[in-house]
C-alpha cells in the first residue's frame, strides 16, 4: 500500500530506500539493547537527510520544513524510531533563524558534514514542568562568558550530540513579564560543570537529567539577544511540533498497512479476520482520522515556510496526529489479538514510541488551553 506518499515522490523514495537498509530486526535489537542507533543515524547524515535545513551555502541540502516533514514521516513509517535523530532537525531551525552570522558559519558546516551534532535541548526543568517561565537555571555574565548553574530533566540525546542549546535565566522572573529575562546558548556537551544521569523510560529514548555546576559558556555563544531566549525557543518549538506532527503521520500510516495487512492474514473460525465488519469499521475510522489530521500537518508546516504566524496549526497539527496515530496503534494491537504483544511483530514498540507524542514534546491539556485562549478568546486560566 503507498497511502498518503502523492507528494515528493523522489525525496520519499530516496528516504525509504535508505530505512530500507534498517529492518525490523535492526529495531528490534537496538530497543532490546536499549541502544542508539548509531548505524541508523550515521546513514541518515551521510545522505545528507539531518542537514535539510541548512541551507546550501553552508553545505546542508536547503529544503524547507515541509520536505523536512517527509523525511521524519518516512521514518517512522519505514518501522524506525525518529526520537534519537529529528532533535538536529528543530535545534537547527533556532540556530538558523535567530544565530549570528559567525555562529552560523562556525557551525553550520560542520553539522552539515556530521562533523557535530546539534541533536540536544534542554529546557524542561524538575521544579517547573510545563510551566517554562519558572525555570530556575540561571545564567549569569561576568566578563566575556556566562556562569550558569541549575538542573535539566528529560534532556534527549545528550550522549550522542556535541552541541545542546540551553535555555537559562539571565533576569530575575518577573510576574509582569513573565516570558521576559530568559535566554539561550550553544552549549559543548562535554564542557567542564555537566554532569549527566541517564533516565531508563518506556520507549528506547536516550534521555537524562543533567546537574549544571558553573558551567561556563563563552558570551559569542549567546543565540540571539539577551532576554528574548523564550520567543526564539516558541519558534523552534513551531517547528519541533510540525516535524513530530508528521512523525505521528508515519507512525499511523505504519500502524494502518500492518493492521491491514494481518487482518487479511489471519484466518480464525474458518475466514480471515479482515471479513469481519468488527475489524474492518475501527480501521477504517483510524485511516480517514489519520488523513483529516495529515491536512493540518501540511497547512502548519505550509505557513512555517512562508514565514506566517503558525503557532495555532502548529499545536493543532501535532494534537490531531497524535491523536490519530495513537488511535490506529490502539486499532492495530487490538486487531493482532496476543500477538500484538510479541515484540517479534514490532507493534508493542511501535505502540509505546507513538504514546509518547501525547505527552511530549508537549502535553495534550497544554495544546488544547492554547487554543481555547489564544485562538477562541477563552479567560486564561493559568
Ligand atoms: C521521553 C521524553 C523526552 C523528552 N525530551 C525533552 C528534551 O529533549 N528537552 C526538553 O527540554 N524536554 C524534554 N521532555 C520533556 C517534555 O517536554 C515534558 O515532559 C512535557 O512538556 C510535559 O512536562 P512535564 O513532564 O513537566 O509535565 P507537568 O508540567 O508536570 O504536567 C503534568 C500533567 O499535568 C498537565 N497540566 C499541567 N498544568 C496544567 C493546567 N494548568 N491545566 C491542565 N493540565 C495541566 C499536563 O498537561 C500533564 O498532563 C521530554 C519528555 C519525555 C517523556
Amino acid at each position: 500500500m503507498n497511502l498518503g506518499r502523492d507528494n515528493h515522490t523522489e525525496l520519499r523514495e530516496a528516504v525509504a530506500a535508505l530505512c530500507k537498509q534498517f529492518d525490523s530486526a535492526y529495531w528490534q535489537k537496538i530497543d532490546e539493547a536499549r541502544a542508539y542507533p548509531e548505524a541508523f543515524v550515521d546513514a541518515l547524515t551521510k545522505a545528507g537527510w539531518m542537514s535539510a535545513l541548512i541551507p546550501e551555502e553552508y553545505g546542508g541540502s536547503g529544503l524547507s520544513l515541509t520536505e523536512a516533514t517527509v523525511i521524519m514521516e518516512e521514518v517512522t513509517r519505514s518501522g524506525g524510531n525518529a526520537g534519537c535523530c529529528h532533535g538536529q532537525m528543530y535545534n537547527m531551525n533556532t540556530l538558523l533563524r535567530h544565530g549570528s552570522p559567525e555562529q552560523k558559519k562556525r557551525y553550520l558546516p560542520k553539522i552539515a558534514s556530521g562533523e557535530l551534532r546539534l541533536q540536544s535541548m534542554g529546557v524542561t526543568e524538575p521544579g517547573a514542568g510545563t510551566d517554562t517561565t519558572k525555570i530556575k537555571t540561571v545564567a549569569k555574565r561576568s566578563g566575556d562568558r556566562y556562569v550558569v548553574n541549575g538542573q535539566k530533566v528529560w534532556t534527549s540525546r545528550l550522549q550522542h550530540s556535541e552541541l545542546m542549546i540551553l535555555l537559562a535565566r539571565t533576569s530575575p522572573f518577573d510576574a509582569a513579564k513573565k516570558s521576559a529575562g530568559m535566554s539561550i546558548f550553544l552549549v559543548d556537551t562535554k564542557s567542564k560543570g555537566l554532569e549527566m544521569k541517564p533516565i531508563r523510560n518506556m520507549v528506547n529514548h536516550e534521555t537524562n537529567q543533567l546537574f549544571i555546576d558553573n558551567l561556563e559558556i563563552p558570551a559569542e555563544n549567546l543565540i540571539g539577544e539577551e532576554g528574548k531566549g523564550f520567543k526564539y525557543i516558541l519558534d523552534g518549538l513551531n517547528a519541533e511540533r510540525i516535524l513530530i506532527a508528521a512523525e505521528c503521520i508515519g507512525d499511523g500510516y505504519w500502524f494502518i498497512e500492518k493492521t491491514t495487512g494481518y487482518s487479511k492474514d489471519r484466518v480464525v473460525f474458518d475466514r480471515p479476520i479482515g471479513q469481519n465488519q468488527g475489524i474492518q469499521f475501527p480501521i477504517a475510522e483510524a485511516y480517514m482520522e489519520i488523513e483529516a489530521a495529515n491536512l493540518m500537518r501540511y497547512k502548519a508546516a505550509g505557513l512555517f515556510d512562508a514565514h506566517k504566524p503558525c503557532g495555532a496549526e502548529a499545536n493543532m497539527a501535532k494534537h490531531l496526529c497524535a491523536k490519530a496515530s495513537w488511535e490506529a496503534a490502539n486499532v492495530c494491537i487490538q486487531t493482532h489479538g496476543g500477538f500484538g504483544f510479541a515484540a517479534e511483530y514490532d507493534v508493542e514498540r511501535k505502540f509505546r514510541e507513538n504514546r509518547l507524542y501525547l505527552v511530549a514534546p508537549i502535553s495534550t491539556n497544554l495544546i488544547l488551553s492554547y487554543i481555547a485562549e489564544h485562538v477562541l478568546g477563552l479567560p486564561r486560566s493559568f
